[in-house]
């Protein structure tokens, strides 16, 4: 569905992304683990444009979207949950899933909002209540919500746990599992390695800018070279 083909990206003089090939199968769970600072939210930044690559290809749906708008982008079936979730914090929730609507328009907003109450028990409750006022989990499920308001075909996550309590990150991850029951296709960016890899079908590795392992979730889970960087040896 999306593949990233010998991808660079650079800051000025810096290299942030290196000769990066992945790619991302319809219905299935990828996900990018990876130090601080390994390039993971840049790869997730590219696909909108922003920083533009400098060589290489992006590849979604069979199209080479590199050098499209991010509005394109968006409005072709990928919606991104950004790190620090960044919704809008004046805004109610309500407001907030309908402002996901932009990318498609209105058509379908009371339907999807329904929908997204029936996944997000927890936003029903507050679907009035100003973002600003709720706790991290729940902005953070607030962010993805509003994401799936655009009615993506492929959902971008860039580290949902972070900052979260455990608990509140188990059901995070149980609420990916379900959207992905559903058959949406889901790449996730996370630094917490266990999580992700435990749901994912498919995973890589980045280290400084580069594809450093590939493999299923379960063969980098069992991995000892992944187990003693990102999963604490255990
Ligand atoms: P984190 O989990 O901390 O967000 P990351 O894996 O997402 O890390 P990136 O944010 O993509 O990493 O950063 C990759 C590298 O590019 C880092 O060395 C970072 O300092 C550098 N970088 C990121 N954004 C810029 C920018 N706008 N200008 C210059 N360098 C940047």
């Amino acid at each position: 569905m999306m593949e990233f083909k010998d991808v660079d990206v650079y800051y000025g003089p810096i290299q942030a992304l290196k000769k990066v090939s992945l790619s991302v199968n319809e219905g299935e769970i990828a996900t990018l683990i990876g130090a601080n600072g390994a390039g993971k939210s840049t790869l997730l930044m590219s696909i909108f444009g922003q920083p533009r690559i400098s060589s290489g290809e992006i590849i979604y749906r069979g199209e080479d979207i590199s050098q499209k708008s991010a509005h394109y982008v968006a409005s072709h079936g990928l919606a991104q949950s950004p790190e620090g979730r960044r919704i809008f914090p004046g805004m109610s929730v309500e407001e907030n899933l309908l402002m996901g609507t932009i990318p498609i328009g209105m058509d379908h907003a009371e339907e999807d909002m329904q929908r997204m109450f029936e996944l997000f028990p927890r936003l029903l409750e507050r679907r009035n209540q100003r973002a600003s006022t709720m706790s991290g989990g729940e902005q953070q499920m607030l962010a993805i919500a509003r994401a799936l308001m655009s009615r993506p075909k492929l959902l971008l996550l860039d580290e949902p746990s972070l900052g979260l309590a455990p608990i509140i990150v188990k059901q995070i991850f149980q609420i990916l599992k379900d959207v992905a029951s559903t058959g949406m296709t889901i790449f996730l960016v996370e630094q917490n390695a266990n999580h992700a890899l435990k749901l994912a079908d498919r995973g890589y590795v980045m280290v400084n800018g580069e594809i450093r392992m590939a493999g299923t979730g379960q063969e980098l889970l069992v991995n000892p070279e992944v187990r003693d960087a990102y999963l604490g040896g255990h």
